[in-house]
């Protein structure tokens, strides 16, 4: 007995001791996968690597393997229901596994979210796509960062620079800039905290989190909260930040369509530069070089990704208020026709296809009524204020962060870097 309690122990030290699994060691977890899974597939497939070349889309990564139209289609529509899968990375792998008899069939799919969470989408015995997650384990632990607004540093530079996930960074930003004008309001010295849910995997590598809970004290701005509403439902678009009193936040403001906005042309009648005739200018145009990301101004469908000779590639999104934000001239676009978006998604990049005379970003708004308004104007799209039930259940859940905001204020606290005033301070969570 001793003798075998000793030999498990010293494996286990041994297994925690390794290092990041080299790539055949991944090929092999695999493999090791798809076997568990196997009573799902009833022949064993054939393997391809799908690679996301530089400005691939899955739907064209997918046809590189072989997958005809209709399966791409397929595995893209069913992904984009069940998974969030974001934007490609070139050289990004996706595996497909074809049946060994019809081997243009494919009856796998899998997509590692992460370290940690692998997506399979196999072929059951009717023919049908079946989804399966496998999460490794994680720990989840509550983190409390608190910053205070440095002399000439920017919002963004500040979240990184306080140690906030790169991946977060634009979430916590969306949440802040709902309440706080950065550009007039914000002064060196404000404070803000941000309380987020982090997910890492063997307790070092970051994989996913939440922001539950965002304050701001300034010197223009008081006190401003915001929380985070979620429904048993994760792709309720009610799932998002709102005050105590249940008005939205995050999904209600409008993005910017660049990451660095400057107009060369406004909205409005102007001398076309193209054709030289005094003509309406139904947007307004951003200076942007071919390939820098385009990004949705908020959630909303596809209601067209197509070419024409005046717009070139163009994309237009209906939002839940029936308003539309077109986007002209692209080089690539990366969303297709009825598909849902969420502001901030990448879309497409800028170009200067169609009627263009140089690389710029051409941003719409048309309003429900079919006509085009002053881009500029638009500041919301109307989201419904949280009413009855659904007020009542974000009470409920801004108890439970409150609950964890003092937990995490009583925690130790770190010092995060030492040019900047910024702490963080974490709790380990049990669920
Ligand atoms: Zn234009």
């Amino acid at each position: 007995m001793l003798v075998a309690f000793l030999f498990s122990c010293k494996q286990e030290e041994i297994a925690e001791k390794q290092p990041e699994p080299d790539p055949k060691a991944q090929l092999a977890e695999i493999q090791r996968r798809i076997d568990s899974l196997e009573n799902f597939i009833s022949t064993y497939p054939i393997l391809k690597p799908a690679i996301v070349e530089p400005n691939f889309g899955l739907f064209q990564t997918l046809q590189k393997v072989g997958l005809d139209h209709k399966q791409s289609l397929k595995i893209g529509n069913i992904l984009a229901d069940t998974v969030e899968i974001g934007t490609l990375k070139a050289g990004q792998v996706f595996w497909v596994g074809f049946d060994p008899i019809d081997t243009s069939k494919a009856v796998l799919f899998r997509y590692a979210e992460n370290l940690a969470t692998l997506h399979f989408l196999m072929m059951d015995s009717r023919g049908e796509w079946v989804y399966k997650i496998v999460e490794k384990p994680m720990s989840i632990r509550y983190a409390m960062y608190e910053g205070i607004l440095q002399e000439g540093s920017n919002l963004y530079n500040t979240l990184r620079d306080i140690g906030i996930p790169q991946n977060m960074v634009g979430v916590v930003a969306g949440v802040l800039e709902c309440k706080v004008n950065f550009r007039t309001d914000a002064r060196v010295g404000d404070r803000f905290k941000i309380l987020l849910k982090e997910k890492r995997f063997q307790d070092s590598v970051w994989i996913g989190g939440n922001v539950l809970y965002a304050s701001y004290d300034g010197s223009r701005v008081k006190h401003s909260e915001a929380f985070l509403y979620q429904e048993a439902d994760p792709k309720s678009s009610f799932n998002a930040h709102y005050t105590e009193d249940g008005e939205a936040l995050i999904h209600s403001g409008l993005r910017y369509p660049l990451d660095r906005l400057h107009i060369t042309s406004s909205y409005g009648y102007r001398i076309h530069p193209v054709t030289g005739s005094r003509a309406f200018h139904s947007g307004v145009d951003y200076r942007g070089a071919v390939g820098t990301p385009v990004y949705a101004v908020a959630d909303g469908i596809v209601v067209q990704s197509s070419f024409s000779n005046d717009n070139g590639n163009f994309i237009a999104i209906k939002h839940s208020d029936n308003s539309q934000s077109w986007y002209l001239h692209l080089s690539q676009r990366g969303v297709g026709n009825g598909q849902r978006v969420r502001g901030r998604q990448i879309i497409g990049k800028v170009g200067n296809t169609g009627r263009s005379s140089g690389p710029h970003l051409h941003f719409s708004i048309k309003q429900p009524n079919g006509s085009w308004m002053n881009p500029l104007l638009k500041k919301m799209i109307a989201t419904p204020k949280l009413e009855g039930a659904k007020l009542s259940a974000l009470k409920e859940q801004v108890k439970a962060i409150r609950n964890i905001l003092i937990k995490t204020e009583v925690a130790e606290s770190k010092s995060i870097v030492d040019s900047v005033q910024a702490t963080v301070k974490w709790v380990e969570a049990l669920d």
